[in-house]
């Protein structure tokens, strides 16, 4: 096992990383930019190295910096969280070349799922159903009217690199196909420097369901069920439970097994995550997340497997330590996610936390780096705090959820507290009955939806 890990990575998600190692008995190295130094996890990490300055470009994007760190350092392995290097094949392979081991999937794999084009076409390869859409890159606004006469309108623009919900566009009808095309390419080139798009039929009532996935790479895969993510703004979630109030046990049991017979053919070894949309009954694969997800946690408090220690396992040469039939889903589980922003209108709110008190008790998970004194910083994700209920049953999940939200205490920044307050008053999520559009007609936001 390793001796040493560098988390490379910031805020919650570096300190659920130093949980993992600490009760395994490994040592931690926080790297941290000028605007973290007083992050929980650097204080709680053994030792720290400061990266670079704020903007992540120069700190926790930057490879030869966070190389440099580990070398100093002497880590064993680097876990890189999710979001920042996490997907990023390259960083991936420079860290086998220093000699360290990279806590995640083969380069290969990170590459091949980070093209969502190529992505698609292994996708279906592996025998999972996919958008109706074009079959690779659509070199012109022509060729994708083309198609879209042949699919049928409405249809998506989406950028081949795209990730964060960022270039994609809805075209509803023919007149609006060369507008959508066009943006979609300038939006592409801008945010990933580089502007390939494929197109996609645009389903209008949808729920986004994904498949948690590990696998170790010596013939073991298994997945531990599916996470219901359809509340999303602006494409980025905001609420996920486990399991979903969409599917019944057939399905659940289909999406599962087709997941993990697709892992176990492509030779996948780490956690992963297979995105679905759903709608009448029916999957299709939207993308896949080679990475630990941010809503993972409601996936450990219905199955009580730790996944973060899991990879770290996997990622030391050792075999999963479940299998399949192993797995026992039990209860149900909300995560929330509080966001440093205005609840009304989504505004950032950065700036000191007066006085923080989390919630507890039985089901209650806070996942969080602040304490009353931290200041927010403005450059990154307003991601602060994530809020974990587990019940034995979805009706007692939620009364724990409103229970815990009241109970949550931040004060000096504005957060999304007060929006999940009113969610949960709201039949619709009462009752489980929403899909993607649902929460931004709800927060009178629509010009968020796929445009
Ligand atoms: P990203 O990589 O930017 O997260 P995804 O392909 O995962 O992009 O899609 C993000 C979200 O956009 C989905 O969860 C869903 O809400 C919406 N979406 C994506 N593809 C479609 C589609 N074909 N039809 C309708 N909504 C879609």
């Amino acid at each position: 096992m390793f001796e040493k890990v560098l988390i490379a990575n910031r805020g919650e998600i570096a300190l659920r990383i130093h949980r993992a190692c600490r009760e395994m008995g490994i040592e931690t190295v926080a790297v941290h930019s000028t605007a973290d130094q007083d992050a929980m996890h650097v204080r709680l990490a053994d030792e720290s190295v400061c990266i670079g300055p704020p903007p992540a470009k120069d700190s926790y994007l930057n490879a030869s910096a966070i190389l440099s760190a580990a070398t100093i350092t002497g880590v064993d392995a680097i876990h890189p969280g999710v979001g920042f290097l996490s997907e990023n094949a390259d960083f991936a392979t420079m860290v086998e070349e220093h000699g360290l081991v990279f806590i995640g999937p083969k380069p290969e794999h990170i590459s091949l799922m980070g093209d969502k084009i190529a992505a698609r076409q292994a996708a279906e390869t592996l025998g999972l159903p996919v958008v109706p859409g074009s079959e690779g890159a659509v070199a012109s606004a022509e060729d994708a009217a083309h198609l879209a006469e042949k699919i049928g309108y409405p249809v998506l623009i989406k950028a081949a690199a795209g990730g964060g919900g960022r270039g994609m566009k809805l075209a509803p009808t023919q007149g609006e196909l060369l507008e959508a095309f066009k943006f979609a390419q300038i939006e592409a080139k801008a945010s990933f420097g580089f502007d390939a798009v494929y197109l996609e039929k645009f389903l209008p009532h949808p729920r986004h369901i994904e498949v948690q996935i590990m696998a170790d790479g010596q013939g073991n895969v298994a997945h531990l069920g599916e996470r219901d993510c359809s509340l999303q703004r602006r494409h980025q979630k905001l609420v996920e439970e486990s399991p979903s109030p969409a599917l019944n046990p057939e399905e659940r049991d289909r999406i599962g097994r087709l997941a993990s017979a697709a892992m176990s053919q492509l030779g996948y070894q780490s956690a992963g995550t297979i995105e679905f949309l759903y709608q009448n009954g029916e999957f299709y694969f939207i993308e896949m997340n080679t990475r630990l997800q941010v809503e993972h946690p409601v996936t450990e408090a219905i199955t009580g497997i730790d996944l973060v220690r899991e990879q770290i396992r996997i990622a030391a040469g050792l075999p999963m330590s479940f299998g399949q039939d192993d797995i026992t889903f039990s209860g149900h589980a909300i995560e929330c996610r509080i966001n440093a922003e205005d609840p009304v209108t989504f505004v950032p709110s950065p700036g000191v936390v007066t006085d923080y008190h989390a919630p507890g008790g039985l089901g209650v998970r806070v996942d969080s780096g602040l304490y009353s004194g931290y200041r927010v910083p403005a450059h990154y994700d307003s991601l602060i705090a994530k809020l974990i209920v587990h019940g034995q049953t979805r009706n007692e999940c939620l009364m724990r959820l409103r229970r815990a939200l009241d109970e949550f205490v931040i004060e000096g920044v504005h957060t999304t507290i007060p929006l999940h307050q009113r969610l949960i008053g709201e039949n619709d999520f009462i009752d489980g009955n929403y899909n993607i559009h649902w929460l931004e007609r709800y927060v009178g936001n629509e010009e968020g939806r796929a445009e």
